[in-house]
């Protein structure tokens, strides 16, 4: 699953297509207004307020091709160059609700509206951080680095934690997906299963969670529940 830093890039490379006219695909005839990540949702504005919406999944992808040489199922053609989507995508006629919690990559964190859908259903922290109805942005690598940071076991119930501990963890989420917007994103324990933790030097261990089974990473010792 992209995580919303590397969604919020893909936004930025393809700003050039703002104010552009599409000249073929979907959308054809609309002129771009905007292009715009929302938690791990790409959406591309049109001046009569039309809204193309790809979610690119797990292995999904947005990427500018020059003028005429963009080659996919989804092609939007413009003179500023082709936009290229692999991944699912819709058209409406209006921006889409995507029932997302705060979004940790644009603007204020609603720190009320976080902690009330973070209370709606009790579940380990490492579920609650991949949930995007909760906090819109967070994929696995960020999840099992916060975690790490913190010294928060994925497995503890999330009600077991204060409201100071879950915006702690919100807030390290946040500064790590800013920091992977320009640079890299930390790799202390993410796919790192066996091999030392940088803090304690215990070997690191990766276990299945949740309906998904998305794979976490963690330190047995740093992280104990
Ligand atoms: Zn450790």
């Amino acid at each position: 699953m992209p995580e919303g830093h590397s969604l919020e890039r893909a936004a930025r490379r393809l700003r050039p297509l703002v104010g552009a006219r599409v000249a073929a695909g979907p959308l054809a005839g609309a002129v771009v207004s905007g292009v715009e990540a929302r938690g791990k949702h790409l959406l591309v504005h049109t001046e009569d307020g039309r809204c193309l919406h790809a979610h690119l999944g797990l292995h999904g992808s947005a990427r500018l091709r020059p003028p005429g040489q963009g080659r996919g199922r989804h092609v939007l053609r413009t003179g500023a160059g082709d936009l290229v989507i692999a991944g699912r995508v819709e058209l409406a006629a209006r921006p889409p609700q995507l029932r997302l919690g705060p979004d940790l990559l644009h603007g204020r964190v609603d720190a009320a509206a976080y902690l009330r859908r973070a209370r709606a259903v009790d579940r380990p922290v490492g579920e609650l951080l991949l949930d995007q109805r909760v906090l819109a942005g967070i994929g696995n690598i960020v999840k099992s680095e916060t975690l790490w940071e913190r010294r928060q076991s994925p497995f503890q119930p999330a009600s077991e934690l204060s409201d100071r501990r879950l915006l702690e963890l919100a807030a390290t989420a946040r500064r790590q997906l800013r920091q992977g917007v320009t640079g890299r994103l930390p790799m202390s324990v993410y796919r790192r299963t066996g091999r030392p933790c940088p803090r304690c030097r215990t070997p690191i261990r990766s276990a299945l969670q949740g309906e998904h089974a998305r794979r976490t990473y963690h330190c047995p010792r740093c992280q104990a529940a």
